[in-house]
């Protein structure tokens, strides 16, 4: 799962984004990576974005899955209407990939289509699984070699508690 934020406390947000995480029914939150600053992408008028990602083991499907992250994002206050296409967001949880899954519905595409381009979503992927394999694009290490990640800051203990 990736998890995305750039308004009102993006730390303390996807902190309690990851929690939400590991309280899922019938998942556990394996691991998760550290924290990244991150430039916006797309309007550059908004505050950096703070990003990590988790891998989860569950029993839910892809689909309930989605319901379970849109119920957190609506939890922590994110507006239902869609803002300006990416625009800045308190909370976004995407499904970056499922097991060997390929899913193309209108509502969910799985790989999520940005993985391959997105620094923010490869290092911080590279951090606990740099094993992982993406269906159909190759292995997270391989994408990222491609990928400057220099913009990417990761945050230290100290930085987040500011
Ligand atoms: P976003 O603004 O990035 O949160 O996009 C929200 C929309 O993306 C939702 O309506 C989802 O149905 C759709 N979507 C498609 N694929 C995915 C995915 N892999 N993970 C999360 N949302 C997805």
């Amino acid at each position: 799962s990736g998890i995305g934020s750039n308004l009102d406390g993006p730390v303390e947000r996807v902190r309690v984004a990851l929690s939400g995480l590991a309280e899922l029914p019938q998942t556990r939150l394996i691991a998760s990576s550290s924290l990244y600053l991150n430039p916006p992408m797309g309007p550059a008028e908004q505050p950096d974005y703070v990003n990590a990602v988790a891998l989860l083991l569950t029993r839910l499907s892809a689909r309930e899955l989605l319901v379970y992250l849109q119920a957190q994002e609506l939890s922590q206050g994110r507006e239902k209407e869609p803002g300006p296409r990416w625009g800045p967001r308190r909370i976004d949880l995407d499904i970056l990939t499922y097991g060997d899954r390929r899913i193309d519905e209108p509502d969910l595409v799985i790989p999520h289509p940005g993985i391959s381009e997105r620094n923010f979503v490869l290092f911080p992927l590279i951090e606990i699984c740099p094993h992982l394999s993406i269906p159909g694009r190759g292995s997270v290490s391989r994408l990222a070699a491609d990928i400057d990640g220099t913009a990417l800051e990761k945050m230290t203990a100290v930085a987040q508690d500011r």
